[in-house]
């Protein structure tokens, strides 16, 4: 029995962010458990607040005085156990967030909230009708119901047979029937078409023994797509299950197609749980509580995932380990990959990562051995790497070609249309025109609440803002100089499609970007059409670029490769050579071999050159050093401080007296720059101002943790009106 609690209480607020102490009532002395949600008298006015149970103690420090009891608990089943707690403390440390942002990421909102199980009363036969006296019209109702036994509710059952209610009631009456209260479950229980297990290849049978015998937790499976490694990662699963183990299987968003989903529930039955962010909150409660009650052993889903709760956790998948989505963009700013690691730390579980295009930090730990490196240079298949050939635009420009596509794309295109194939065309950009512009003064249309130019957009007739979706008219004349010559610059998905339909008007398109994609469904929809041959062209944004298999494929164009190499970020090259090596992978997954054309401006650049040869190794060796002599990642620690306010004068009055102080803080220890402050990349979005101050070198998180302390005591004054984040390793420099 435990006298004492310790609890996190339920309250944004930075300075009630610890353990408070809670004596426990007797009557709840028993049932109280680590984990439990409570409800506890708070500060001053002893306001009665949400609070959890971290902690059970019988003695007490000297030094607490004042106890206050716990006024309620909550009955039911802990929200936490002893291994999320220790997950908790090891992410507060980690991402210097609060302990309620690390509850709020493992405890669904819904499940927070206290939403249940969603119930309902359904009809069930009681007893046999033979030798019983019965109304004829009765029986014929009796059979049906007979049919549908125990799954439909009274009014259901009136509605299809169109009986009355009352004569239900009578059999209710008369024992034939009963009424019960029943789960309805609100997950997916469709059955699916097998999905037949496949008999390991020796590449695929190597990496598997390995996983299994190797002493380091972590492994990377480097693989090109179509190598099999989604085959290795269902047999592991099935590993784990012989050993009555469970298992996460983290793929990003976008590649969580009703085509992955088919695969896993064809080949472990319906019993997974699929956990992404288009979940219904009842559905995402039913699946976190199918897991919290061990009636899942293998959960698939986005990046969320990797908080299921889990009792004993064998085994942990990150497909496409490279993905940025698989971290968080708001507080906690967590990734899944450490928390993963966190998990086989506090779990023991092992932690597979998987990838045809590794990110540069993972690749170089698996070099250095800390990660169990396999890698898998074949398809299952033998199918070959498509063609690939990489066009210069400025070429195309002094032949005096100033259309979008190069000759070689043109021909090429209209080759693939003529044997009746299909083309993959592809533009990391929607929208028709990028760029607004004044011919007269150079006046650029930007948005009023963001840094950023506007985007022309065709479809809707509109100048929109790519960050806060705000959309304005079309001007007729420039509102600084009030000149007519107004032009349009830049190309988006849009303006693809226009000119496909102008050189190529036989050939049907499909666009599937952001703008088209919005509906319900609407994504699937294109995905069959397309995949049955409903059009001969798909023109997409990088929405495109993943887990599509179109065997009818034969050419991949990329209109412009240099978009992501001018970002002002230092994985620009990292992201443009996995775009590439993304998209081309999209050619020539069927019998006949696939080309891909790339049309750049700079056809020198080593990233664009290395995704044509398919030469990752190549890529890293020159991607590391530059890292190295720049100072980067993996070799640097990067401490990103961002500020952002509504007021701008607030702001840089703040972020310089940080800046101020932190350069004499940090001068007094060794090797660490400071950069900044300055305003980010995008200086404002959604009408907040946001600044930044970088510092890089060698950054513990006890180093981290004094950092975030004194900006915090720094900008006291002014809190209210200023948002902070910290951020080590940033993957989004903007
Ligand atoms: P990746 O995840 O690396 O892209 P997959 O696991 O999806 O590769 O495999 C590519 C294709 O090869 C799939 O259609 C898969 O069913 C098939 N495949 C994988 N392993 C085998 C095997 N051992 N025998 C036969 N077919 C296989
Ligand atoms: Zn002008
Ligand atoms: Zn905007």
């Amino acid at each position: 029995m435990c006298k004492y609690a310790g609890v996190i209480v339920e309250n944004e607020s930075e300075q009630v962010d610890r353990i408070f102490t809670y004596e426990v009532p007797d009557k709840f002395k028993s049932s109280i458990k680590v984990g439990s949600k409570v409800k506890v008298p708070f500060g001053k006015g002893n306001r009665v607040i949400v609070a959890y149970v971290v902690e059970l103690f019988d003695k007490l420090d000297k030094n607490i005085k004042n106890i206050k009891f716990i006024k309620y608990l909550n009955e039911g089943y802990p929200l936490l156990d002893n291994r999320d707690i220790e997950l908790i403390k090891l992410m507060k440390r980690k991402y210097l967030c609060t302990y309620l942002d690390c509850i709020k990421c493992i405890v669904p909102s819904s499940v927070q909230k206290g939403m249940g199980a969603k119930m309902s009363k359904v009809i069930s036969l009681k007893s046999p009708l033979e030798g019983k006296y019965v109304k004829e019209p009765y029986i014929i109702i009796y059979e049906l119901v007979k049919e549908h036994n125990g799954s439909l509710s009274k009014s259901a059952i009136s509605k299809k047979y169109n009986v009355s209610i009352s004569s239900i009631n009578t059999l209710i009456k008369h024992g034939f029937f009963v009424e019960n209260e029943v789960v309805v479950n609100r997950f997916d229980q469709r059955i699916y078409k097998e999905y037949k297990e496949k008999v390991l290849n020796d590449d695929q049978r190597r990496v598997v023994d390995s996983i299994m015998n190797s002493n380091k937790t972590i492994s990377l499976i480097h693989g090109i797509t179509g190598s099999g490694k989604t085959e290795i990662y269902m047999h592991l699963v099935s590993i784990m299950m012989k050993k009555d183990m469970e298992s996460i299987i983290l793929v990003p968003e976008i590649a969580l197609t009703p085509q992955m989903v088919e695969r896993f529930k064809g080949r472990f039955g319906k019993d997974i749980a699929v956990f992404h962010s288009k979940l219904s909150d009842g559905e995402r409660f039913d699946e976190w509580l199918r897991v919290k009650n061990n009636k899942v052993k293998l959960a698939v889903g986005a990046r969320s995932a990797i908080f299921l709760p889990f009792s004993n956790l064998g085994l942990i998948v990150i497909d496409e380990e490279h993905e940025g989505s698989y971290k968080s963009e708001s507080s906690p700013k967590y990734s899944a990959y450490e928390i993963a690691v966190m998990r086989s730390k506090i779990e023991g579980c092992k932690v597979i990562l998987g990838s045809a295009t590794p990110s540069i930090e993972t690749y170089y730990n698996a070099k250095e051995g800390s990660i169990n490196l396999l890698s898998i240079k074949n398809r299952v298949d033998g199918s070959y790497l498509p063609e690939v050939k990489i066009v210069d635009m400025r070429e195309e420009l002094l032949k005096n070609n100033r259309t979008i596509f190069s000759e070689e794309l043109f021909k090429s295109i209209d080759n693939a249309l003529n044997k009746k194939q299909q083309c993959i065309l592809f533009l990391n950009r929607r929208g028709f025109s990028t760029f607004v512009s004044c011919r007269q003064c150079g006046y650029v249309f930007k948005c009023k609440n963001c840094d950023i130019s506007l985007t022309y957009h065709n479809d809707s007739e509109c100048l929109s803002c790519h960050y806060c979706g705000t959309k304005n008219i079309v001007p007729k004349s420039c509102p600084q100089c009030g000149s007519k010559y107004v032009k349009y610059f830049g190309i988006g998905t849009e303006r693809v499609e226009k000119d496909v339909h102008k050189y190529f008007p036989k050939a049907k398109t499909i666009r599937m970007d952001f703008d088209t994609t919005r509906k319900k469904h609407s994504y699937e929809y294109m995905y069959e059409s397309f995949k049955n041959h409903k059009a001969d062209i798909l023109i997409g944004t990088q929405m495109i670029a993943k887990g599509l298999d179109f065997p009818n494929v034969t050419l991949v164009g990329i209109i412009a490769a240099d978009l992501s190499l001018n970002l002002p970020d230092f994985r620009a090259s990292e992201r443009t050579f996995q775009l590439i090596t993304q998209v081309s992978g999209r050619a020539g997954r069927g019998k006949n071999k696939g080309k891909v054309v790339i049309q750049t401006y700079s056809p020198d650049s080593y990233s664009i050159k290395c995704a044509a040869l398919n030469d990752y190794e190549g890529f890293y060796n020159r991607e590391i050093s530059i890292r190295k002599d720049m100072n980067y990642p993996p070799f640097l620690d990067m401490l990103c401080i961002n500020m952002n306010s509504e007021y701008e004068d607030v702001l840089i009055k703040n972020i310089q007296k940080v800046g101020i102080y932190l350069k004499s803080f940090i001068e007094s220890c060794d090797k660490i720059d400071m950069l900044g402050p300055c305003p980010c990349s995008i200086s404002k979005i959604k009408n907040s101002f946001r600044w930044q101050i970088i510092l890089k070198g060698q950054i513990n998180l006890e180093y981290a943790k004094k950092i975030k302390n004194i900006v915090y005591e720094l900008i006291k004054e002014d809190y209210n009106s200023i948002r902070v984040s910290m951020d080590i390793n940033p993957i989004n420099m903007l």
